[in-house]
């Protein structure tokens, strides 16, 4: 039986992120485990690379702009861009919410300017159709655009060199809890965590073997090429949409549910572009149709939430389906500049979604040594950093340190009245 002081269970930009904190802190020792660190179906390798502050719970702006001052202090490598956001509204109900929000926003200095209908296609001259539909719009000049595939290595080299140790193909398959007594009485621990080892993949069929493992949740015996047992002091569960999977392996029934998101790249011709519009100077831009989208290199990357899309580690792309179907019209509807666009690809990629639409973070109630951060339905890249630091902190010290992450504890679906209801997420 080998041993880690701190086992985190997934190696995403979560997982990852929090193995630099704890090194960073001097916590020796630390071990992730994941069956594919590639990230082949992780969302952390899937996402849109959109970053913001602008939320409308104080929590998720405060975890928020923690992590993008992190990502500005290294803007270079993380291809950080201050491009900004742009939330266009055509509900008057939900702009009046968005405005009142504004002033919670500015207060933590997000500097969040209110633009009226007049406004935007003046600015944004991209905005040409639909105009008559807007009431207003917000924009963050300080949200922006990020290479979450940099932010995640750099996690994971940085943790690395500080003593963490990756597990690449180890997968977590089960876990044994002990009781153990306490002035409070006997109390269930994680003494340890089983771990299957799978075989390096052939080239031609590995993705398909991943996906197997990662939407059976179970390795066949023909992949496994050993069982290894970690005792461990404490655990993480750090698993995103995979969270459930492993909460269950210990009694705990999991509120989060694995639901697809797609994304398209799409090209526009560049004689199609109104003459003031530099699509590769903007930032994100939300439509109230639920779409968005930004310039990804020399794409635009648009993306939409079936709403009706029904739970499970679904990873198919609908392709020329989802784009004629979703994106196009939508684009269309907003800006004559897609009325002629090409397809290029898409994917699509799991958001772990909670009941409220916020993450879960903190200790596991019921469990001594059991830690969670998962969850984080759209927003897992941008509050990375200060989940990271914060649970880091938590374990080490028994407190968070800069942001106070305590309403995303788990047991606040225990009442209605402590949920963390986030309406702001696409
Ligand atoms: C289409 C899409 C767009 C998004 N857009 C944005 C965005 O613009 N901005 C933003 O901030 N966020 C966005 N997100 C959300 C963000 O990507 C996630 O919140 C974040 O990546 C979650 O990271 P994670 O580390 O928790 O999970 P993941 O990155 O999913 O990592 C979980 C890991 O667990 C591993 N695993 C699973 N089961 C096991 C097991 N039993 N044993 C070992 N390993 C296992 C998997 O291999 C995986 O590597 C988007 C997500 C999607 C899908």
């Amino acid at each position: 039986m080998a041993g880690s002081s701190v086992l985190i269970v997934g190696g995403g930009i979560i997982g990852s992120g929090l193995a630099w904190a704890l090194a960073e802190r001097g916590v020796a020792d630390v071990t992730v485990v994941d069956l594919d660190l590639a990230g082949v179906y992780a969302s952390s390798e899937l996402n849109a690379g959109g970053v913001r502050a602008t939320w409308w719970q104080p929590v998720n702006v405060a975890a928020c702009r923690a992590t993008l001052r992190f990502f500005a202090g290294r803007a270079a490598e993380f291809g950080f861009r201050e491009a900004g956001y742009l939330w266009l509204y055509d509900d008057p109900a939900l702009w009046a919410t968005a405005l009142e929000k504004r002033r919670m926003q500015n207060g933590a200095g997000l500097d969040v300017e209110a633009l009226a209908p007049g406004e935007i296609a003046e600015r944004f001259p991209v905005i040409d159709r639909g105009l008559e539909e807007l009431v207003g719009a917000t924009l963050s000049p300080h949200d922006g655009l990020v290479n979450p595939n940099a932010v995640r290595a750099f996690y994971r080299r940085a943790a690395e060199e500080r003593g963490a140790r990756f597990l690449n193909r180890h997968y977590a398959a089960g876990v044994e809890t002990a009781l153990v007594a306490g002035a409070a009485g006997a109390r269930r621990r994680v003494a340890a965590v089983d771990v299957v080892e799978v075989a390096p993949g052939d080239p031609a069929d590995d993705d398909g073997a991943v996906r197997g493992i990662l939407t059976r949740h179970h390795v066949p015996p023909a992949r496994a090429v050993g069982q290894h047992r970690i005792a461990c002091d404490l655990v993480v569960n750090a698993l995103g949409a995979w969270s459930p999977i492993f909460s269950a392996k210990v009694g705990v029934r999991d509120v989060t549910e694995p639901v697809r998101r797609q994304i398209a790249l799409v090209d526009v011709h560049a004689s199609d572009l109104p003459p003031r519009v530099r699509l590769a100077q903007l930032g994100m831009i939300v439509d109230p149709s639920g779409l968005y989208f930004h310039p990804e290199g020399p794409h635009v990357l648009a993306g939409y939430s079936i709403p009706e899309e029904a739970p499970g580690f679904d990873f198919r792309y609908d392709g020329d389906a989802f784009f004629e179907g979703e994106i196009w019209p939508r684009l269309a509807h907003r800006a004559s500049a897609f009325e002629r666009c090409r397809h290029v690809r898409g994917w699509a990629g799991l958001y772990a979604v909670t009941p409220d639409r916020s993450g879960i973070a903190g200790r596991v109630a019921g469990i001594a040594n059991l830690y969670e951060a998962h969850s984080f339905t759209g927003r897992g890249v941008m509050q990375s950093y200060a989940i990271a630091h914060n649970m880091a902190a938590l374990i080490a010290t028994g407190r968070f340190d800069d942001v106070d992450l305590g309403p995303l504890a788990r047991d606040r679906f225990d009442d209605p009245a402590r949920w963390v209801p986030e309406a702001l997420h696409i």
